[in-house]
């Protein structure tokens, strides 16, 4: 009897106190867990906060510390011009002036918003600044147009073009081929072979010729290189 009234007595008494034992061990697993995640938590976090450089904020960009490529934004270019040009044929009007320019292919006066840059048919077309070619389109007025995103909000549009040799999409350095001059903008057809030239600033026209004489700084967007 007594060796079966034993297990009855330690029975009953984990029957009893189920609940306060099971409490109990809860608790304690949770108080682990928490120690053990905060202290793994706070170990590497520490271990990579402290050494972080910030102690020498003096030394920004002489420093030269080979461990990071990037801090070097405020690299200045200028624009330059896209083609050796022999002469200005059609100037720029921004349509809000009362100046309008002659268009004598349509025999009228109009607002031309960019430049017509003369030069010989197939002469070298290039880009200004490095950027992404966004548009490469024809149409009957402005013939093969290229459109480059330089960056800083600026998209050239450059018109009239014999031959293409960019693909949206593409990448392009300063001084890259893009392409000819050519006749291929009906609308400018009298003006002969030449480059028409547009240079937008938050989608504004602005005049292109500061920007051809190089006269533009801008910040070199160092994500296309
Ligand atoms: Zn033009």
């Amino acid at each position: 009897m007594s060796t079966t009234n034993q297990p009855n007595k330690f029975t009953r008494f984990v029957r009893n106190n189920a609940a306060l034992l099971l409490m109990i061990f809860c608790i304690v697993a949770i108080v682990t867990v928490v120690l053990v995640v905060s202290l793994t938590d706070n170990g590497p976090d520490s271990v990579i906060s402290k050494p972080v450089e910030n102690p020498n904020g003096g030394g920004d960009g002489d420093g030269g510390s080979t461990q990071k490529p990037t801090p070097a934004p405020s690299v200045k270019v200028f624009f330059q011009s896209p083609l050796d040009y022999t002469a200005v044929s059609m100037g720029y009007t921004d349509g809000t002036d009362v100046l309008f320019v002659f268009n004598s292919t349509l025999d009228t006066w109009q607002s031309h918003k960019g430049v017509d840059l003369v030069a010989e048919e197939g002469a070298e077309v290039s880009a200004m600044l490095g950027g992404t070619v966004v548009e490469v389109s024809e149409s009957y007025g402005m013939g093969n147009v290229v459109k480059i995103d330089h960056g800083n909000n600026v998209v050239a549009t450059y018109a009239s073009l014999a031959d293409v040799n960019v693909v949206q999409g593409q990448v392009v350095n300063q001084g890259d081929k893009i392409g000819t001059v050519g006749t291929t903008a009906s609308y400018e057809f009298a003006d002969g072979a030449h480059l028409h030239l547009e240079i937008c600033v938050d989608g504004k026209a602005v005049d292109p010729m500061p920007y051809v004489n190089g006269q533009v700084e801008v910040e070199k967007d160092t994500s296309t290189k």
